[in-house]
């Protein structure tokens, strides 16, 4: 394990590579970002969008996924208000057990800004089905419902004749998942290669012998629909040159987002501003950290470091302290929701933990072999 020289991104994140000189893709990225024009960018934006834009008898210009949350607040108030455009808003819906008030209130508040919300719910038993199936398999509660998450937004774009998607992130660039990269820094039709919908296809939810019908919400159209329907996903993040998790945060929170008043020690969240609909998320992240060696708190800390908010020395620190965090009451009800308890809960999680980065002590620790920032 090897950490970036300039951030704390460790090279163990799928599809990652780092440089000759030792330098994360994100750190790379960030640095050249000083010499893009952004009216320059801007003003592709606005040829894009021109190109897609409504005719005669269309209502809306483009779609975006939302769930309420910074990202995609921000996105949708960004096109709509500074750019005049007419976005349909799409929110794949958590099952009752599993969103939170907050979440339902963030929707209710983007409906109120006056936007359309199209909300798409998959039916909660299989839901129910799925997060159990794929814990249990892959010790990753959300790898068919990440899927669902993602399909949703072109697969309404088909039904509702939108061809433009606007996306928010673009993990190739910003996170460092190679083999999302387009033909350009914006063109995200490549995002079905990312490690989140690439990894393992239907087949072991099919095994669960669960009516294929019902497994419509979790498909991702193939690149032959998108090609049928001219489907194309743009990344605004590209355009935008303060897109990070606080700025989206704090650009939402302004116009009425409600963030988390968790403490950090329960979600490793420094920011309180992200899974705002959910929770269990947190223990995903978690998990991911036993995993990779690295979590939530990694990923916001590093972001901090390239605007030069923290030094690589205090986000050491922080990482130390705050990665891997999950209240024990989201694991408590998370396994209530799939009905196993606490303890096997833990040994499903001990027996996933990256033997290579973590020992597993007798009475249950587990403890990283690695430093931050240095690693292995
Ligand atoms: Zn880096």
């Amino acid at each position: 394990m090897k950490y970036c020289t300039v951030c704390l991104q460790p090279d163990t994140r799928p599809n990652i590579q780092f440089l000759e000189n030792g330098i994360c893709p994100a750190c790379n990225y960030f640095d050249k970002l000083k010499e893009v024009d952004w009216q320059e960018r801007f003003e592709i934006l606005e040829d894009i969008l021109g190109s897609y834009k409504r005719g005669p008898g269309k209502y809306f210009d483009c779609i975006i996924g939302v769930s309420g949350g910074k990202d995609s607040t921000r996105q949708a108030l960004w096109v709509r208000d500074k750019l005049g455009i007419n976005p349909l808003l799409v929110c794949l819906s958590y099952p009752p057990e599993q969103i939170t008030q907050r979440g339902t209130n963030n929707i209710s508040a983007l409906i109120e800004n006056g936007f359309d919300v199209v909300i798409s719910s998959p039916a909660p038993g299989v839901w129910k089905k799925l997060v159990k199936e794929a814990f249990l398999s892959f010790t990753n509660w959300a790898k068919a419902t990440e899927l669902a998450l993602f399909s949703s937004v072109p697969q309404l774009a088909i039904r509702y004749n939108i061809p433009l998607i606007l996306w928010g992130e673009n993990p190739g660039l910003q996170l460092g998942d190679m083999k999302t990269l387009g033909r350009t820094g914006y063109d995200g039709n490549n995002l079905r290669y990312m490690n989140t919908l690439s990894g393992g296809g239907l087949d072991w939810m099919l095994e669960t012998g669960i009516d294929p019908k019902h497994m419509i919400p979790y498909q991702y159209p193939t690149p032959e629909e998108f090609k049928h329907h001219n489907l194309q996903i743009v990344y605004l993040g590209w355009f935008l040159g303060d897109w990070s998790v606080a700025n989206n945060g704090l650009y939402s929170a302004v116009n009425g987002l409600e963030i988390r008043i968790d403490s950090v020690e329960n979600t490793g969240d420094l920011a309180g501003v992200s899974c705002l609909d959910e929770d269990w998320v947190t223990l995903n992240q978690m998990i991911k950290y036993y995993k990779f060696g690295f979590g939530k708190t990694t990923d916001f800390v590093n972001e901090e470091i390239r605007f030069g908010k923290i030094s690589r020395d205090q986000g050491i620190e922080l990482i130390q302290k705050y990665d891997g965090c999950c209240s024990d009451e989201y694991i408590a009800s998370f396994c209530e929701y799939i009905e196993i308890t606490v303890e096997d809960f833990w040994k499903q999680v001990h027996a996933s933990v990256n033997s290579e980065l973590f020992d597993v002590t007798k009475d249950g620790k587990i403890l990283p072999k690695f430093r931050v920032g240095e690693g292995l």
